[in-house]
């Protein structure tokens, strides 16, 4: 798999090249077929986790060829991602405990085995030095790969969903940390994911037969404990006639379509350690991807401290506000917790995110009865879709 290029110009190229096998995706998307071949997915997840495509346009090129009921599947997935994060939302304790917890985890001899791809298990070594290479791995040997690490390894869930995070082009907080709760069996309470011999070998067409290796009979981790679900609180916008500045960080890279915004700059961290250390990958892909953005809407890249470097941008260009996609629960979110730019700061929440977060209070079931409905107000074009 070639590592994808952070441009929208390369994510628009992947969504093109993908719509014309969407219709087979409920079939083949299972498939692990290995990096040299990803023709059965859409590997559109870095450019959808910075959002230099957006979900609804990924969902409606698909719509625009098929009809709903040839693509359910695909548009479901998509609406993971976004049920992940409406989840998390409103539990952002799962997110600063799991980032305790980490810090309290002691590095031991077979968790270094494990990273460096030395376990003696060849698929799941071969999933190390693939998602270290590459930046990514399929949905399916994620699964896989967590359920070992958890199950057969018996290593820290935190640090299996820490050495994804560091290393998936994708690495999303919601995602990944919720995806590692879903396969330890601490989302849905006695659920969980146990990889099975028999289903890697089917999988991936005989490329991998762990027989024998596995722990198939593992109970579920106990429960971690209950998360207090909070409300949403969907920002307003902000009043027409101010001067604004809109900043752009990967976390959300979508221009905001206001008349009001004056002037765009983005930010990066100098030290990416702040970010949760990831890979120089990640790094790479994220910092390119703003980038990219700043090339099509003009404005510089700040350098240096969050607030300091943004405050002199605010001053520089006269602006009586700065608006922003709001970060989401995540490293993001954490490095703007004290952020102070001395102009008031707006977020902004996409259409997208306001109208389905709220359906994710509980199991994704909730959330995929309203698709339907909802997909096809969005072909129709109506703002508000339910
Ligand atoms: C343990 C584990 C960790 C994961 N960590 C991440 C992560 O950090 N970031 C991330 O984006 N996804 C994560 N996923 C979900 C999923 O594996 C990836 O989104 C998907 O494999 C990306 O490849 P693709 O773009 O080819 O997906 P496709 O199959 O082509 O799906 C299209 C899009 O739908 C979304 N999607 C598909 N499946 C899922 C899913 N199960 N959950 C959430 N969104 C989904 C993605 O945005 C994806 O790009 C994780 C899954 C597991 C089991």
């Amino acid at each position: 798999m070639n590592r994808p290029e952070p441009t929208r110009e390369a994510a628009l190229r992947r969504l093109t090249a993908f719509v014309p096998d969407a219709g087979k995706y409920a079939g083949r998307r299972n498939f692990d077929f290995g990096p040299d071949d990803r023709s059965n997915v859409s590997t559109l997840s870095p450019y959808l986790r910075t959002r230099l495509v957006t979900e609804k346009e990924v969902c409606l090129a698909v719509l625009e060829r098929f009809a709903r009921s040839t693509v359910d599947k695909f548009l479901q997935e998509v609406a993971w991602r976004t049920y992940w994060k409406g989840w998390l939302e409103m539990r952002p304790e799962v997110w600063s405990r799991y980032r305790l917890d980490l810090e309290q985890r002691e590095h031991s001899p077979e968790h270094e085995r494990a990273i460096r791809g030395e376990t003696g298990i060849e698929c799941f070594d071969f999933w190390v030095r693939e998602l270290i290479e590459t930046g990514y791995l399929h949905n399916h040997a994620r699964m896989w790969f967590a359920g070992i690490w958890i199950f057969t390894l018996r290593l820290p869930w935190q640090m299996g969903a820490d050495f994804f995070l560091r290393h998936l082009l994708d690495g999303d907080p919601a995602s990944n940390t919720l995806s590692w709760r879903w396969v330890a069996g601490l989302h849905t309470t006695g659920k969980h994911y146990l990889a099975r011999a028999s289903n890697i070998k089917r999988f991936t067409g005989g490329r991998f037969d762990p027989a024998g290796q596995l722990d198939e009979s593992a109970p579920a981790l106990p429960p971690d404990g209950e998360f207090e679900r909070r409300d949403l609180d969907f920002p307003e916008n902000p009043r027409p006639g101010a001067r604004l500045g809109q900043l752009l960080i990967p976390d959300d890279l979508t221009p905001i379509g206001m008349p009001q915004v004056e002037s765009t700059a983005g930010w990066f961290p100098e030290d990416s350690r702040v970010l949760g250390d990831p890979s120089e990958k990640v790094v790479d892909f994220h910092r390119g991807a703003l980038d990219d953005a700043l090339s099509r809407t003009g404005g510089p890249r700040l350098r240096g401290r969050l607030s300091e470097s943004v405050r002199d941008w605010a001053t520089r260009e006269k602006l009586d506000a700065i608006i922003m996609t709001r970060p989401t629960v995540g490293p993001w979110r954490d490095l703007f917790a004290g952020f102070d730019p001395g102009v008031p700061v707006h977020h902004f929440v996409s259409d997208w995110d306001r109208q389905l977060w709220p359906h994710a209070t509980a199991g994704f079931f909730r959330l995929k009865k309203r698709l339907p409905k909802f997909f096809d107000a969005l072909v129709s074009g109506q703002r508000s879709l339910f």
